[in-house]
């Protein structure tokens, strides 16, 4: 049966919740459906609504900081809200790059969260110069020239972020071309590459823990449990080893500049050779997510000839019926159903590409055979 998995306020609300309990020391102990009036607004809600969250949030001693599940807050809104409040005010952009820092473990993912902090840095002075007090300010405006100390303050703060951001921007290059030697390197020992990407939480890290019997690596229920790539090793019954890649899990409406700081790192393990796009298919917002990254995938110019296939986790929760015909595989990666089909199908496919390499070689090396070679590589 179809089911009517469209994205509701409610779903939005759990994922906030979700978002919020996902990092250490924070709990989230409320959480109301309130709409936004304006975005342009000072105070984003109508006045009514205002006043009584306002009366609610003071009330509750529990409450140590809101949580606005709005993806941005301009830097004059938050700072409305935590003075009406009384408490600090996060937005979707700095809860997510919470979590980003949080699971940031190499140097490179560390410094790619620095990055895409700036932004939102900038946004908070912004509002602070002179002149804007009572307007929205537009973010990153260029720094004018007006006088006064407030604006001399944030025009020196403002230089400093500049500074900072030109030189992670350096580092992070350079990180960039040390990994693209590292591919090289991969390349060279001919593993084949397969990456496995899927909303987060989907059951990634659980399924390489599966393949490969990796005991060091920890699923969490947790989202963005892996920020930064990792790669394992995996032999296949063929005894070719192949390289499992995990990647950081997709998540609707992720902060632009987020995804942007992790275009890098994501394109080079998408460049695999074969694509698993893992999918929770007992999550009731299943196909909102699996839109989301085939919407990710497509923002990252993936080669549309690229061998993508599609695998449902997490059968064990559901029955049979409930199953339905669109993937390629069901598996669940916790109690191992489906597994041996899984690792047969990536080796048939890696065995597909590895083979058509091969003959591409023997076409380099010329011969009579050329033609023939030539169309059977090129099927
Ligand atoms: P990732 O964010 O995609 O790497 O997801 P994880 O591997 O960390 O898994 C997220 C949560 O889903 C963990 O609590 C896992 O135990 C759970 N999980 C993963 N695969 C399965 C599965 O096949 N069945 C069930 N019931 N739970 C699973």
């Amino acid at each position: 049966p179809k089911k009517n998995l469209l994205t509701t306020p409610d779903l939005m609300l759990e994922e906030a919740k979700a978002l919020v309990d996902s990092l250490p020391n924070w709990k989230c102990v409320d959480a109301i459906k309130v709409p936004v009036e304006s975005l342009e607004k000072k105070t984003i809600f109508g006045s009514g609504q205002f006043e009584s969250l306002q009366k609610n949030i003071v009330a509750n001693p529990n409450i140590s900081a809101v949580f606005v599940s709005t993806n941005v807050l301009r830097g004059i809104q938050r700072r409305e809200l935590m003075m009406t409040f009384g408490v600090p005010v996060f937005d979707r952009y700095s809860v997510v790059l919470q979590i980003f820092k949080d699971r940031a473990r190499t140097r490179e993912a560390k410094l790619q969260v620095a990055f895409a902090e700036i932004p939102y840095l900038r946004s908070s002075l912004v509002g602070l110069q002179k002149g804007t007090k009572n307007n929205l300010p537009v973010e990153n405006t260029s720094r004018g020239s007006k006088g006064g100390s407030g604006e001399s303050f944030c025009d020196s703060q403002l230089h400093l972020l500049d500074r900072r951001e030109i030189k992670i921007k350096k580092e992070l290059e350079k990180l960039a071309k040390k990994r693209t030697l590292l591919k090289c390197e991969r390349k060279k020992r001919e593993f084949p590459v397969v990456a496995i990407v899927g909303y987060t939480n989907c059951g990634k890290t659980t399924l390489i823990k599966s393949l490969t019997g990796d005991s060091k690596i920890t699923p969490r229920d947790a989202l963005f449990a892996t920020l930064d790539v990792t790669v394992h090793g995996m032999k296949l019954p063929c005894n070719l080893t192949v390289l499992l890649v995990d990647t950081v899990g997709f998540i609707s409406n992720i902060p632009v500049n987020l995804i942007a700081a992790f275009n890098s790192t994501l394109r080079d393990a998408i460049d695999a050779d074969v694509l698993v796009h893992l999918q929770d298919i007992s999550h009731p917002d299943v196909e909102n997510q699996v839109a989301t990254v085939k919407d990710t995938l497509e923002q990252l110019n993936i080669d549309s000839t690229k061998t993508v296939i599609q695998v449902a986790n997490k059968i064990d929760k559901m029955s049979s019926e409930e199953l339905d015909d669109y993937s390629d595989l069901h598996i669940s990666a916790k109690d191992g159903t489906g597994l041996e089909e899984f690792v047969d199908l990536i080796q048939t496919k890696v065995l597909e590409i590895t083979n058509r390499r091969y003959l591409r070689l023997m076409v380099l090396s010329g011969g009579t055979e050329y033609s023939w070679l030539h169309k059977e590589a090129t099927v």
